[in-house]
């Protein structure tokens, strides 16, 4: 008999069947970058089965903000999944210093659980995408998460017989909300699959090697991303041809952006930065509801779903490009046509849908200029490794260079120097730039030693000793470095300010009363909200506070 049958003969035996308002499947939709006005803009421009359905059935809180520093991809995807701050999970950044190795490491990076495909591998393809710039190797799994998830609470609750997947283009996006207990599934660019690692499964299901023998991306060879109505229907009709846009060759700046043919070397690049990538991830999505039946019993299921074309597109065009424009126009449709599907096989009142995104995203400076801001893209000449060498040469009078990658502890011990008061000394010279707002040293995160400000709170909420770097540095409003390895991008997100912590909060289905919310809240407050309607343990490390709001029109017992 299989564990899940047991389980629902006892919990029949017993008479302690779930209450009404346990749902069948929870259904977490995570939006990369999607920053918490954008669907506000277009909201009359949306059809009526995506936004709009959650609008106006849903809980929405519009003023929702994380409170760590760092706001990446992987640091927001872990907080969703855990509900707590990357001090606590201790996915600090995408990237972070292995003080052991004296190597860079990428946060789900882990050489013991290699991928399932051979040709998988994440370095064959140029990633168009700043924040993974360091080499990795080709195992993953969600060990380097430090505290437990949603899913892993669930998957306790129910002796493991909850089905769990989190499923994404990005890995970062799938294996964080999938947990120690689920199974994730992530896009190879260099293989276009779906892929997984030998963490989850010895051998891919049969479904997974379908999907990937189907051919769906040939579907796209030799097409275009379109404009999805009429041109004098969008707002950013005339911001299509902005300077400031990447000019990705072959892709170009302008409508209609070509995908190229099936065996060029960036066609399955240029999928994932176009609509097409979550296009595919909600075909990949739908063949896993049907095979893995997921919703159809009395135990609840969950599924994550990451749409990263969002990000992608706020990287390369901005905020407020015709791209995005569009871009979200067809996220809109995608959301509804998945949430149709879930209505069809499980049923809307039996689906818990929450929606949410990892960060949001700053405006393009050159954007911003054309309204009459000031704002540059921060010059990084002045803040590598060279340039600190030089003045830290300078100014402590020694002879040799003390940055690394990041400063080199054995050789300032060596030296009888002392590691803090260095720190401090770097923050000093990086202050002196007109771009950076603060910087604070590493050793005073550490121990406590920093103003009470907001700003210096989100560094300390995303510092762990073990993880974290010598020193955070702040850049200024709207500045930020968008050159990474020579590619230059329009936009990057990840500071303090507002505009990359504010996300879009959307609790529906499941029988939740609508309401829109505009008191502050913090995605963290997500984790513990679904635990609470599903009354099982809150995840290790949470500090979320559920959301009332929610919760309310729910109770049952
Ligand atoms: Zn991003």
């Amino acid at each position: 008999m299989s564990k899940r049958l047991l389980l629902l003969l006892l919990l029949s035996a017993l008479g302690s069947a779930p209450a009404l308002a346990q749902p069948r499947l929870v259904l977490q939709i995570t939006v990369d970058q999607l920053r918490g006005d954008l669907p506000w803009r277009h909201m009359d421009q949306f059809g009526k089965g995506g936004f709009r359905y959650l609008a106006d059935k849903g809980v929405w809180f519009t003023s929702a903000a994380y409170q760590h520093a760092n706001t990446e991809t992987i640091v927001g995807h872990a907080s969703l999944a855990t509900g707590t701050v990357p001090a606590v999970h201790g996915m600090v950044g995408n990237i972070w210093f292995d003080r052991d190795s004296n190597e860079l490491v990428y946060n789900i990076e882990d050489s013991r659980y290699s991928l399932l495909s051979a040709d998988a591998g994440v370095d064959k393809a140029r990633e168009i995408d700043p924040t993974q710039r360091v080499a990795t190797t080709d195992g993953r799994s969600p060990r380097g998460m430090l505290s437990s998830t949603f899913s892993d609470e669930l998957a306790n609750r129910y002796g493991g017989a909850s089905k769990i997947f989190g499923v994404s283009v990005k890995d970062r996006g799938a294996v964080p909300l999938a947990g120690r207990s689920g199974k994730a599934f992530w896009f190879s660019k260099s293989s276009g699959n779906f892929v997984t690692s030998d963490f989850y499964y010895n051998a891919y299901p049969d479904w997974v090697a379908e999907w990937n023998g189907a051919g769906k991306l040939n579907e796209y060879a030799g097409n275009s991303w379109t404009l999805l109505n009429s041109p004098e229907s969008y707002q950013r009709l005339s911001e299509d041809n902005s300077p400031w846009e990447t000019d990705f060759p072959g892709f170009n700046r302008t409508f209609p952006h070509s995908w190229g043919a099936r065996d060029d070397k960036y066609f399955t690049t240029l999928l994932t930065v176009s609509p097409a990538g979550d296009e595919l991830t909600l075909d990949f999505v739908k063949a896993l509801v049907n095979a893995e039946d997921l919703g159809q019993d009395e135990i609840p299921d969950f599924l994550s779903v990451s749409f990263s074309s969002t990000d992608y597109i706020g990287h390369l065009f901005g905020s407020s490009s015709l791209e995005m424009e569009d871009n979200l126009l067809r996220l809109d449709r995608i959301l509804a046509e998945l949430l149709s599907f879930i209505d069809k096989k499980v049923g809307l009142e039996n689906t818990l849908i929450v929606l949410s995104a990892d960060h949001g995203g700053p405006e393009v400076p050159g954007y911003l200029r054309s309204l009459g801001d000031h704002v540059e893209h921060v010059d990084p000449e002045y803040f590598d490794t060279a340039a600190l060498n030089k003045a830290l040469r300078q100014t402590l009078g020694v002879d040799v260079d003390l940055v690394k990658t990041f400063l080199d502890q054995q050789l300032i011990a060596a030296k009888g120097l002392d590691l803090a008061e260095i720190q401090r000394e770097v923050v000093q010279l990086l202050i002196q730039r007109p771009e950076v707002f603060t910087a604070f040293a590493g050793s005073d995160i550490a121990a406590g030693l920093l103003p009470d400000n907001p700003i210096a709170k989100m560094a300390a909420a995303n510092y762990l000793l073990q993880r974290s770097g010598d020193v955070h540095v702040v850049f200024g409003s709207q500045e930020f470095i968008a050159d990474f390895d020579g590619l230059t991008v329009a936009a990057t997100h990840g500071s303090p300010w507002h505009y990359d912590r504010h996300v879009p909060i959307v609790f529906a289905g499941n029988g939740v009363k609508p309401a829109r919310v505009s008191r502050a809240v913090t995605p963290y407050d997500i984790a513990s909200t679904m635990a609470n309607i599903l009354e099982i343990e809150e995840p290790s490390g949470s500090v979320g506070e559920v959301l009332v709001e929610v919760v309310q029109p729910l109770k049952t017992r």
